[in-house]
């Protein structure tokens, strides 16, 4: 295997919530230490892990951040993300001392969303169903709330992020990134934070990518539109189906007011690109939403991590080969979703499939006759 991945000499992505830092969303993260922050201005994309790291990467060595992210699912034949990103990252870095170029900064996990393959690392309302539902227990794995999600969903929202003084010490980073190209803001939701624009005054003369999910009313969104109308913000928007596809891997925003929003964002000339992640729910509608935004928008597949059995390739023989007609007609997409399904599935991936629908079926109240039943009825069997 070829471990070199340009993302690690280039990017970084900043969780202030939790004070740890990625390379990117999949890989493992790490904590920074404040002191040595204070001491050390300028050095958040130089830590002694990730230079270790990039010098591994370059004698073609496997590094432990990363393994979790993409070795071990090429290791099993299955689509990574550096995969996926393969045209992006075709320039290759060698300088372990590169300067950063793209920071992603998640600024708390307030969300009033709680995604299908999300976590309540990421999401408070993900947070709120483990506390109100308990844990979801399947084979070989527990979703449930760890004690920082705990200690952050009884804080208030300003001294856990933008408040905090890693946030400030991060402002300052900014600052002393003369390469930096590109800012997104990510969340949970970054559009329900209350210093959201505050911030993007800060980093005025950059591009702004903001990754939502459009889990925010339609007044908070119009008063932020007004608010951001002559800065250079794109929306990256998290999406890759319809209907009750939409609604059941998205939950908790309802379809119309999802399209509604868009409209607000395209009527006030903002850029928008969507980001869609490639679960085996969201192989089953994908080609509508491609048919209604595809052809007018840019958009970017991504990879599950942390939930095996929603992968694109977790799916029964019937479901596969309708999913192989329907990708043929999507374009430059259609080779990557072949790709992604190909892989066979393991009876613990369709066990826990299952089991994690029923689960949420249950604690949602949601039915599950939108899924096609030879799906339902090949993952509903015993082990
Ligand atoms: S997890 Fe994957 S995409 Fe991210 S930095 Fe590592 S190899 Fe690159
Ligand atoms: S909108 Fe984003 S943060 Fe919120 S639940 Fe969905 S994936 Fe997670």
């Amino acid at each position: 295997m070829d471990y070199y991945c340009s993302t690690k000499f280039k990017e970084l992505l900043v969780n202030v919530q939790s004070r740890s830092i990625y390379n990117c969303c999949k890989a493992h993260p790490e904590r920074v230490n404040i002191e040595w922050l204070e001491a050390n201005p300028g050095k958040l994309f130089h830590t002694d892990t990730m230079i270790n790291d990039r010098r591994a990467m370059i004698a073609n060595k496997s590094c432990a951040s990363c393994y979790y992210g993409c070795y071990k699912y090429e290791e099993r034949g299955e689509t990574s993300a550096r995969q996926l990103n393969k045209n992006k990252n075709k320039d290759k870095i060698v300088d372990v001392y590169a300067p950063l170029m793209e920071l992603q900064i998640s600024l708390t996990s307030d969300c009033n969303l709680s995604c299908v393959y999300c976590s309540p690392e990421w999401s408070t309302a993900w947070h709120r169903d483990i506390e109100k539902n308990g844990d979801y227990i399947l084979e070989g794995q527990v979703l449930k709330n760890n004690n920082w999600s705990k200690l952050w969903s009884n804080m208030k929202q300003k001294s856990r992020g933008t408040g905090s003084k890693f946030f400030s010490l991060l402002l300052r980073e900014i600052k002393l990134a003369d390469q930096l190209k590109k800012i997104t803001l990510l969340g949970g939701e970054p559009l329900l934070n209350n210093q959201f624009d505050k911030l993007i005054d800060v980093i005025d003369e950059l591009k702004i990518n903001v990754v939502t999910g459009l889990g925010v009313t339609d007044e908070r969104l119009g008063k932020i539109l007004q608010k951001i109308q002559r800065k250079n913000v794109m929306f990256e928007i998290s999406a890759e189906a319809t209907g009750k596809f939409f609604e059941f891997i998205r939950h908790g925003l309802e379809w119309k007011d999802f399209q509604k929003r868009v409209c607000m964002i395209e009527n006030k000339k903002h850029s928008i690109g969507f980001s869609s992640t490639i679960s085996n729910l969201s192989v089953f509608d994908f080609h509508n939403f491609y048919e209604q935004y595809g052809k007018k928008f840019p958009i970017n597949l991504n990879t599950i991590a942390g939930r095996p059995f929603l992968s694109p390739h977790v799916l029964d023989e019937k479901s596969k080969e309708q999913s192989y007609k329907k990708f043929s007609k999507l374009g430059s997409h259609a080779d990557k979703l072949l790709k992604m399904i190909e892989p066979n599935p393991t009876d613990i991936d369709r066990y826990n499939l299952g089991k994690y629908l029923k689960l949420l079926s249950d604690r949602r109240l949601i039915r599950l006759d939108f899924l096609p039943k030879h799906l339902r009825d090949w993952c509903a069997s015993d082990t």
